[in-house]
């Protein structure tokens, strides 16, 4: 039986294709062991580009946290390519591919989080999620 994501987090599955895959293995297992972040840009539930951000948090091998100087960037950089940034993706270093009640408190209603386990250096396939905003 599957388990089911909490902290307002609903399985749903995200498009992206295997460049956009590749970018994001590829930052997970650059940031090993700490967390990466990065930002997702498409349309609709397809990634066409992922975007590296940098984890400013002072303690990334358990947290993210992205500036917002870079946040303001990103939503940009998606505008002027005409995307919107459709959510993010973060790694789980020697974690679960599960969200959790911290990556409740960065997404946003409608937004797709997506989170990379690495284990022992190397990413597993990314699970995608949406979050519907936090239960009552
Ligand atoms: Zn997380």
């Amino acid at each position: 039986m599957e388990e089911r994501p909490t902290h307002g987090f609903v399985f749903a599955v995200m498009t992206f294709s295997s460049e956009v895959s590749a970018v994001m293995r590829a930052h997970a297992e650059r940031a090993w062991p700490s967390e990466c972040v990065g930002a997702l840009l498409g349309r609709g539930d397809e990634a066409l580009a992922a975007r590296p951000l940098e984890n400013v948090e002072p303690r990334p091998r358990a947290h993210f946290e992205v500036s917002a100087r870079e946040l303001l960037a990103v939503e940009r950089e998606a505008e002027a390519r005409g995307l919107s940034v459709r959510g993010y993706y973060h790694s789980h270093p020697d974690g679960p591919a599960s969200p959790s009640a911290e990556d409740a408190a960065f997404a946003q209603a409608g937004q797709w989080t997506v989170i990379i386990p690495v284990v022992a250096g190397v990413a597993d396939a990314p699970a995608s999620f949406r979050f519907e905003g936090a239960s009552p």
